[in-house]
């Protein structure tokens, strides 16, 4: 067993190690580091906490082999695509240890103990940490149901939604009270009753949720997760649980403020299930559409000076990164100028397309991002959409009563010609039709995002 002292100057290592790991992982090129810092530091954690004074030793070595062994397989069978659901269920799981922590320190006899303003400031801890767990917990399940499509990602709201929702806070608030004054165990009822509420809260605030908002919902679990560790630190009296805890919660809260900018949405409609949002559904369009077949696409890009390539979820799915990056090669050698250009929701997870680009090794200094290609996109000779759909749709800009009305998309359609790869006409994510597909300078390629790359490099 080591020293409190000892075990402080490990966890404070350990919290250095963490921010150091964060930072890193702010960019491509220092990524792999900051995994290896936060590999360390997490290993300098749980060493830490085991040498400290705890017992049952024997229940924790079981369950620790029985999850590593869990987490291996999962890690080793999820494919890049199931990546986004994956983290929702392993917030969901932060959630319920918060739950299960906030309910074993309420039945401690240790806190039976504790007198005065420290009794009224530990329970007010396992209160909050009970209420965000439960959250979490059910909202990260909805996620991942509506991740996998198991749950319909278009928004689920009912009449008077937002006035429940406030109801049913301001009753949590008083339920608190009661449970702060409560005697001994006694307030097990009222903590019973806010873990429901908690629960339902967090179904109700995801279901009404649309799919173009998702990637905020995902990083506001990501930072709820972190602010239920946070609580459980304070139950615990674990400051490194308290600091990590806080790291995530404020880097998830960065991250879905920056979502937001990025979404053009205002951030508190968005965490508090749509407030005072009304559902839009978009005008019918009507139209012609224009498909192409392979070597009139392989004829386009060998006429075309300039390209720019625009990939979303269709080519995660397709695994078309590889061919793309052998087409780029292709196209370069000829002296013609390849971009791409990356919307910051394209795919199922931030920074999504540009991990599988990097994966296939394509150079970072082509990948623009959204606000740098846009300015381009009018001088551009032929645009290659990628499986992207929401991310490329211009009735963002154009249909005041589309779901996605507002927010900033990659506005292909100013190039001079563009050729949409996807397998048919449906919908993406988002559930929205896309008017890009009936524009004149347009053409859809039908069929599978990398049968169609393998295609054209062949007659390249
Ligand atoms: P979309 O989800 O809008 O569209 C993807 C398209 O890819 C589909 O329309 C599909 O059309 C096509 N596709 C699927 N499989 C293939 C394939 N094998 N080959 C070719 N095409 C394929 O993708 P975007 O990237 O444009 O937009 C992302 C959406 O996801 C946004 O609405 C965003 O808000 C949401 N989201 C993003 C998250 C993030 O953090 N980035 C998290 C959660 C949601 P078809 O079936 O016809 O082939």
């Amino acid at each position: 067993m080591i020293s409190a002292e000892i075990q402080t100057a490990a966890y404070l290592f350990a919290s250095i190690l963490f921010i150091l790991s964060l930072s890193g992982l702010s960019n491509q090129e220092s990524a792999k580091r900051g995994v290896v810092f936060g590999i360390i530091g997490m290993v300098v954690a749980v060493v830490a906490t085991l040498l400290g004074n705890i017992h049952g030793y024997g229940y924790i070595i079981i369950a620790m082999l029985i999850a590593s062994v869990i987490g291996i397989l999962v890690a080793r069978k999820v494919q890049m695509t199931a990546m986004p659901q994956l983290i929702a269920m392993l917030h969901s799981f932060v959630g319920l240890a918060a739950v299960l922590v906030g309910y074993g320190s309420y039945i401690d006899p240790k806190t039976l103990d504790l007198l005065g303003a420290e009794r009224t400031i530990h329970y007010i801890e396992i209160y909050l940490g009970v209420f965000i767990g439960a959250i979490t917990f059910t909202g990260s399940i909805i996620a991942w149901g509506k991740l996998t499509e198991k749950v319909t990602p278009k928004p689920i709201v009912y009449k008077g939604k937002d006035m429940i929702n406030v109801l049913l806070l301001l009753v949590s608030i008083v339920l608190g009270v009661f449970f702060v004054l409560a005697p001994g165990i006694e307030g097990m009822p009222y903590l019973a009753i806010m873990t429901g509420i908690a629960a339902f809260f967090g179904i109700i605030l995801v279901m009404a949720i649309g799919g173009a908002d998702m990637p905020v919902v995902i990083s506001m679990l990501n930072s709820l997760s972190g602010w239920a560790a946070a609580a459980s630190g304070f139950t615990l009296g674990n400051d490194l649980l308290i600091v990590t805890g806080a790291l995530v919660g404020s880097s998830g809260a960065i991250l879905s403020i920056i979502m937001c900018k990025a979404m053009n949405r205002s951030f508190f409609a968005v965490i508090s299930g749509g407030f005072g949002q009304e559902i839009k559904t978009g005008t019918k369009i009507e139209g012609k559409v224009t498909s192409i077949t392979h070597e009139e696409a392989a004829e386009w890009l060998k006429e075309a000076q300039s390209i720019v390539i625009v990939p979303g979820y269709g080519m995660a799915v397709a695994k078309a990164q590889y061919p793309i990056h052998d087409l780029v090669e292709k196209l370069r050698k000829e002296g013609k100028t390849v971009k791409f250009g990356i919307h910051p929701v394209a795919g199922r997870l931030p920074g999504h397309m540009n991990v599988l680009l990097a994966e296939a090794n394509v150079p970072y200094d082509i990948v623009l991002e959204m606000d740098e290609i846009n300015p381009e996109l009018p001088e551009t000779d032929v645009v290659l959409v990628i499986g992207a759909n929401d991310t490329v749709n211009p009735g963002a800009q154009e249909d005041p009563f589309s779901p996605i009305y507002g927010m900033p998309v990659i506005e292909v359609w100013k190039a001079k010609r563009v050729i949409v790869m996807k397998r048919s006409m449906a919908v993406g994510y988002a559930g929205v039709e896309n008017p890009l597909f009936y524009k004149e300078n347009a053409a859809m390629l039908y069929g599978d995002a990398k049968e169609s790359v393998d295609k054209i490099n062949s007659l390249l």
